[in-house]
């Protein structure tokens, strides 16, 4: 059995990462997001070795344009069941998925043929967004993008995962310096906006009693984060070196990594 995750962009210009599980001939494909036209999304999963209709499932965490994208379209075309929450389906304008529409909630847990995926609740300015861990029976990953500030029950659902896609949207310095209008830098650095490096590399601290055993840094800001300063915080809270920290970025996301 291995649990393996492909980012296929990551960040503002958009977000789509696949994840998939495989059991002797019998391979699963989750799609989590969808934030990229169709015809970049098709480019995409072609040079992670995929074809459109090898997607099984697609999880959307929250309506923001960078995660939803083209998820209908592709939905509709190839009959993928695609599974949200209430509230982001409503947010979203409550679009038709011709029967393919699943909702979830916080604390469900969901077979996607050989993956096991429970949603969770985080804080962020989205009306009910979700992220979630997956696992294969042996492996357990943990996705956690778009999310102010670490709550409690984050932590908890964290816990028990070896391998984090975290993000690491800013570097407060950098934001505070930015070209952002001001009510812009207070939503992105406040609690229901998005993760700053320290605040990334606390919760892989946190989590590493708790079976962390690797982190991929992921929805780095271009315009208010560097690679190397998102390296870093998690490499310190990691303690190993910046260069053993994978970084996904908007233009190619990053390489198959295997969870562990
Ligand atoms: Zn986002
Ligand atoms: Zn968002």
């Amino acid at each position: 059995m291995t649990l393996r995750f492909k980012s296929l962009g990551s960040g503002s210009s958009g977000n789509a990462t696949v994840i998939q599980a495989r059991e002797g001939t019998r391979v699963t494909h989750l799609l989590v997001d969808c934030g990229l036209g169709i015809r970049e999304l098709h480019k995409r999963l072609g040079r992670a070795g995929m074809l459109p209709d090898q997607v099984d499932a697609i999880f959307i965490t929250h309506e923001h344009a960078d995660h939803i994208g083209c998820v209908r379209q592709l939905a509709l075309r190839e009959r993928i069941p695609v599974y949200m929450s209430h509230g982001t389906h409503a947010a979203m304008g409550q679009p038709d998925f011709d029967g393919l529409l699943r909702v979830v909630c916080d604390g469900m847990v969901v077979e996607i043929g050989a993956l096991q995926v429970r949603p969770f609740t985080v804080p962020h300015d989205a009306r009910e967004p979700l992220q979630m861990t997956c696992s294969d029976g042996a492996a357990r990953l943990g996705v956690l993008t778009d999310l102010g500030r670490p709550s409690d029950h984050v932590m908890e659902q964290l816990a028990g995962c070896a391998t984090l896609l975290l993000e690491c949207n800013h570097d407060p310095q950098l934001l505070e310096a930015s070209t952002y209008p001001w009510f812009l830098k207070r939503r992105i650095g406040g609690g229901w906006g998005h993760l700053a490096n320290e605040a990334a590399a606390a919760i892989a601290r946190a989590l590493r009693p708790h079976g962390l055993k690797q982190v991929v840094a992921a929805h780095l800001s271009e315009q208010n984060n560097r690679p190397d300063l998102a390296r870093a915080a998690l490499a310190g809270a990691m303690e190993i070196d910046p260069a053993g920290i994978p970084v996904a970025d908007g233009a190619n996301g990053c390489g198959w990594i295997d969870a562990q």
